[in-house]
């Protein structure tokens, strides 16, 4: 049987859940979901000082808004405490719970001989360092402890001395076949023997990120970039402590138009902003999608189904992805208007609802299905809706002069009067509005443009927009007459 696919999204929950992270998670994601694999959602929150539970519960926000459902991790929802709340048989998936495990396994590799305790205290570390550095050695650690005997070690340790422990780094090199970035080596010396337990007890963070990848049978880990250097150390414990390394994929930063690396500069970062922008969750995955991936051809638009089905990790792209709010704006819009009207109203409709909170008409769900279908072509962002509805709902005088011309000949008057009659009696479907039309051109002599230009503008103000008959049913008999005597 083939081995089932393993992906995690571990993000560190020091602040808001960023674009970056979000495509990191989503190429995870896609990868489950195309091979019917695990999606393991694992928070890395061992800096005591910057993770905070906010943190935790707005990346949860901002996953389940996006759509990026986990199959295990920690549970979010109205009163779930994600601590204590957690799926999935290979938790606890909070770091911070895991510290038993990390400080067991350290101590495993010491007693194997493949780790040791170093006594040496910060102050000496440091003496070390800026000697070497004078000197212009390597600055790597220099191994004082790394030949201490068993029984010196072992009475150190009992006297109560504090110690750190430190994997004995094997003097070879070390190589990866990274999906996205292909062959990559890491030469021998290039690094000393590291901390993998600080003195208080607490893991170092490659460490974590080790045990829990094994321990959790990850079996691909796909993350930016700025990564890639970490794989060295990691690559070193996984055969330190005997686990066969996952499949890597570091997938291109992300840049700002400016190429400079994508940054608060740029605008928004945080995908709970463009939440509130208006964005819908589709078109943002759609568009982070295309930061760093695309299927080999030039396609822009896709479902997340299509983007499920096309989906290939070999087709991460090694260029960096350019962060440009034009295309995403771009994209939204294609989305927004491809959407069923019965899916945009609950989306739209407590928008509406806030801005025209007085408004009866949008408590009827007919005006509201045809008010949605007739803004839906001019909107780009949800929060678009209540100034394009107004638009409708709301007189507005004529936008030019050219169009002021229009309705203030005597033509147009009689026009107005003539229709305002006709209205009255028509019957307000969209034949009735038609024959009423007709009338009323005849009685003021006009026909083609002359008839229908200036009744638009006469009541909405403008020449342009969607059809005037579904105008009409949107703004029902007696608005469309107030405006026509006006
Ligand atoms: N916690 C790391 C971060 O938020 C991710 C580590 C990893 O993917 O290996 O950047």
């Amino acid at each position: 049987m083939a081995e089932e696919i393993r992906v995690r999204f571990a993000p560190s929950p020091t602040g808001y859940l960023h674009v970056g992270g979000a495509r990191t998670a989503l190429f995870n994601w896609l990868w489950a979901r195309k091979t019917g694999g695990k999606f393991v959602l694992r928070i890395e929150d061992t800096d005591e000082a910057r993770s905070t539970i906010e943190s935790v519960n707005g990346m949860l926000h901002d996953l389940t808004w996006l759509g990026l459902d986990w199959d295990e991790g920690p549970l979010y929802g109205e009163g779930i405490d994600p601590l204590k709340q957690q799926k999935g048989d290979k938790g606890p998936y909070f770091q911070s719970q895991r510290l038993e495990i990390y400080q067991r396994l350290a101590h495993e590799l010491m007693d194997k001989g493949v780790a040791y305790p170093c006594f040496c205290t910060d102050e000496e570390l440091e003496e070390k360092r800026k000697k070497a550095e004078e000197e212009h050695r390597s600055v790597h650690y220099d191994g004082t402890c790394r030949n201490l005997s068993r029984e010196e070690a072992q009475r150190r340790i009992d006297a109560g001395e504090p110690y750190t422990i430190r994997v004995r780094v094997p003097q070879k090199d070390y190589a990866l076949d990274d999906e996205v970035r292909g062959h990559v080596e890491w030469k021998a010396g290039t690094l000393g023997d590291f901390i993998i337990l600080r003195s208080s007890g607490m893991p170092v963070y490659n460490f974590c990120v080790v045990v829990d990848d094994a321990l959790m049978g990850i079996t691909h880990v796909v993350r930016a970039e700025e990564h890639l250097t970490n794989t060295h150390r990691q690559l070193i414990l996984y055969e330190a402590l005997g686990y066969k390394p996952p499949k890597f994929s570091h997938a291109s930063l992300i840049l700002g138009p400016d190429k400079q690396k994508l940054s608060k500069r740029h605008g928004a970062t945080a995908v709970g902003q463009y939440a509130e922008q208006g964005f819908l969750p589709d078109a943002m995955i759609n568009f982070l999608a295309l930061l760093g991936w695309n299927e080999g051809n030039d396609r822009e638009i896709y479902s997340v189904k299509e983007l499920i089905d096309c989906f290939e990790l070999g087709h991460i792209s090694k260029s960096p992805g350019v962060f440009d709010n034009d295309k995403l704006l771009w994209v939204n819009g294609q989305h927004l208007r491809a959407l069923p009207v019965e899916e945009l109203i609950p989306m739209v409709a407590p928008l509406l609802k806030k801005a025209m909170p007085d408004d009866k008409r949008l408590d009827d769900p007919v005006i509201m299905q045809k008010l949605v279908g007739l803004i839906q072509p001019k909107m780009t962002l949800l929060t678009d809706a209540p100034d394009v509805a107004k638009t409708f709902f709301e007189a507005s005088q004529p936008e030019n002069e050219e169009a002021a011309a229009m309705i203030a000949t005597e033509k147009s008057q009689k026009l107005f009067v003539a229709l305002a009659e006709e209205f009255e009696k028509c019957e307000w479907v969209r034949e009735g509005y038609n024959a009423a039309i007709k009338a009323a051109g005849k009685v003021a002599e006009v026909k083609g443009k002359d008839l229908f230009m200036p009744i638009r503008v006469k009541i909405t103000g403008t020449c342009h927009g969607p059809e005037l008959v579904g105008i009409l049913d949107v703004l029902g008999r007696e608005e469309t007459i107030a405006r026509l005597k006006a």
